[in-house]
């Protein structure tokens, strides 16, 4: 039966900050969705007795243990050689793995250096993992130990070799090894306008504990709810659109997507759908709403342009926003951020104008607009709409949230409903 995980990740690069360790997570949000249990996450240096004593540990506590990094022909490089001396098995040279490395190298028009052969080494009765874009391999080894029978899955450090390999070779083998025949599947919403503590009161009594599992992530700025479902093959699949039926009802408008999807793809699809053409006026987010929106294949079809307009005289020339208006009101306020909407819709020629002008900070706060004050504005023929906000944290951090409401605000207006409820509560 394998049920449990736990992850390994080496390297100094990650013990001293320099690197921060996103294999772990990557890992861990797939074997959740598989369905395995997550024990632990452990991040060692590039020691052998802390790589040694991180393997331990994870043997111990769960049925396989995946680690990342220390397959490189340096030195430094040690997993290999620790997982080989602590399962006891000698390491063996693996030839058809040599031979396409001095391949590899051969093709870049390169000697191979000697000591990329440790990459061609594996301790006795591995399971070679193949890797199809790097010379390292990674590989996995089946042992019996005094806490069972226990599987070692070794992967490279590099997260764009290790990702496919993970995702193409490990789950699937997990999968069909887990020693059950329950199956598991997920389905995901993305939200954004509500805290990750309301939405858990908002879809508390929705799923019994006996029906699926509910998980939240929040990666900024979005809240994803997974829901999974598992159990026997015949009864999951409809046992989780019923479940994600339930739920869509209940998460409403808050969700703006499903699956895999961003906020700029949706609001492309919408704007896409029904014909309709959008520009961007924009201060504070420095053109990071236009470069999300074009972010999407396609986006030709609906975006007709941006115009970051930073200082007041660009603001009066480019967008036609007027000097009484900045002198009585200033730069972030409404009636500027209407005037910007209005006029890049009629500049650009689109049928809605979205404007975003704020102040994020570190300095330019007062204590009637602190940092983090932001005003929006959306323009179409015949509406327009404004409000201001109050968003937090760090320049890059409210830039980011800014743009997030711009696109909600397009996203509300398009669904029919009012741009300006756009919650945002603070976490
Ligand atoms: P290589 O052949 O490149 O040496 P490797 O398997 O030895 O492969 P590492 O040397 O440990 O891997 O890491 C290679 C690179 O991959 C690191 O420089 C780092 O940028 C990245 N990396 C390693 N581990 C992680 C991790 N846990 N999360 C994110 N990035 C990582
Ligand atoms: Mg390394």
């Amino acid at each position: 039966m394998i049920r449990t995980a736990a992850i390994l990740s080496t390297g100094d690069e990650l013990t001293t900050g320099r690197t921060v360790d996103t294999n772990s997570n990557f890992i861990s949000d797939k074997l959740v969705a598989a369905g395995f249990d997550v024990v632990s996450i452990m991040v060692v240096g590039d020691y052998p007795e802390r790589i040694t004593w991180a393997w331990h540990e994870a043997l111990r506590q769960a049925d396989v243990a995946i680690s990342t990094g220390g397959l490189g022909p340096t030195a430094d490089d040690l997993t290999t050689e620790t997982v080989a001396q602590l399962s006891g098995r000698r390491l063996i040279l693996d030839t058809a793995v040599a031979d396409r490395i001095r391949q590899m190298f051969e093709a870049m028009g390169r000697v191979m250096p000697e000591n990329n052969l440790k990459q061609a080494q594996f301790p006795q009765s591995a399971e070679i993992i193949a890797n199809a874009l790097g010379t390292a391999p990674g590989f996995r080894l089946d042992l019996d130990t005094e806490h069972g029978r226990r599987h070692l899955i070794v992967l490279p450090g590099v997260p764009r070799e290790m990702k496919p390999m993970l995702e193409e070779q490990v789950i699937p083998w997990l999968q069909q090894n887990r020693g059950s025949n329950d199956i598991y599947l997920s389905h995901v919403f993305q939200t954004f306008g509500i805290s990750e503590s309301a939405l858990d009161e908002l879809v508390a009594d929705c799923v019994a504990a006996d029906e699926g599992r509910i998980a939240f992530r929040a990666a900024f700025p979005q809240i994803s709810v997974r829901l999974t479902v598992h159990g026997e093959p015949a009864v999951v699949p409809q046992r989780l659109e019923q479940l994600a039926a339930r739920l869509r009802e209940r998460i409403g408008t808050y969700a703006y997507g499903e699956g895999d999807t961003t906020m700029e793809a949706t609001v492309g699809a919408m704007l896409k759908r029904k014909g309709l053409t959008l520009a961007v006026a924009e201060s504070c987010t420095g053109g990071l709403v236009g470069n999300r929106i074009t972010n999407v294949g396609g986006s030709s079809a609906y975006m007709r342009g941006g115009i970051i307009a930073y200082a007041n005289d660009v603001k009066q020339q480019q967008l036609g926003v007027r000097s009484s208006t900045l002198e009585t009101h200033g730069a972030v306020s409404e009636p500027t951020a209407v005037e910007m909407a209005v006029g890049v819709r009629q500049r650009l020629n689109a049928d809605i104008g979205l404007s975003v002008t704020g102040i994020a900070g570190p300095d330019g706060g007062t204590p009637e607009k602190p940092v983090g004050t932001v005003c929006f504005g959306l323009a179409t023929a015949d509406k327009v709409f404004s409000r201001r906000y109050q968003l937090w944290g760090n320049r890059e951090w409210v830039k980011l949230l800014a743009s997030q409401v711009a696109l909600d605000w397009v996203r509300r207006y398009l669904l029919g409903i009012d741009p300006m409820d756009s919650g945002i509560l603070k976490r």
